[in-house]
């Protein structure tokens, strides 16, 4: 089997559209409001050569538990299941207490996790990355999903996790 890749982190941050950058492709669903409920949320990616599966999570943000709930129980079965982590963060609006709780659940997983800085679509914003060097998990990687920026340096950085 592939090694599995989950990609975690709180609605509207940029997961769905980070996984179509991986895949090259738009496969994965992308809203501007979340709540959108999918089925198929795992993808056979490659990236120079290395083949693995990715993970997309947070198909079900509106459901009855509430965002916070709905996030951190999401985010802990796709930990569960996966062989690395890929914890997407919104650099411009920085780190909520959502996205702390997932932390939490990242260290108790003891799994290697990638942190990536989304939505730094230009230079100035790569002091929003720096600043998430505070969450405690390691080097944020810069990247906007959208443009394509600093994708490849994560995507190294992915392969060295799995
Ligand atoms: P998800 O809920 O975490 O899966 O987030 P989506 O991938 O669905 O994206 C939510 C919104 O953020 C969409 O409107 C995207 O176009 C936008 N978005 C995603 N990545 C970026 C980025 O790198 N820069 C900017 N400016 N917007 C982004
Ligand atoms: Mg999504």
């Amino acid at each position: 089997p592939l090694p599995v890749l989950a990609v975690v982190g709180r609605p509207n941050v940029g997961k769905s559209t980070l996984v179509n950058r991986i895949l090259g492709r738009r496969e994965a669903v992308v809203e501007d409001r979340p709540g959108v409920t999918r089925d198929r949320v795992s993808y056979e990616a490659d990236w120079n050569g290395r083949r693995f599966r990715v993970v997309d999570t947070g198909g079900w943000e509106q459901d009855v538990l509430g965002i916070d709930a709905s996030v951190a129980q999401q985010a802990e079965v796709a930990i569960e299941a996966a062989d690395a982590v890929l914890f997407v963060v919104d650099a411009v609006v920085g780190a909520t207490d959502t996205d702390q709780a997932v932390v939490r659940l990242l260290r108790k997983s003891g799994k290697p996790v990638v942190l990536a800085a989304n939505k730094v679509d230009g230079p100035s914003g790569e002091a929003d990355a720096a600043a998430l060097w505070n969450l405690g998990l390691g080097e944020p990687y810069p990247v906007s999903a959208l443009h394509g920026r600093g994708s490849g340096d994560l995507l190294d950085a992915v392969l060295s996790a799995l």
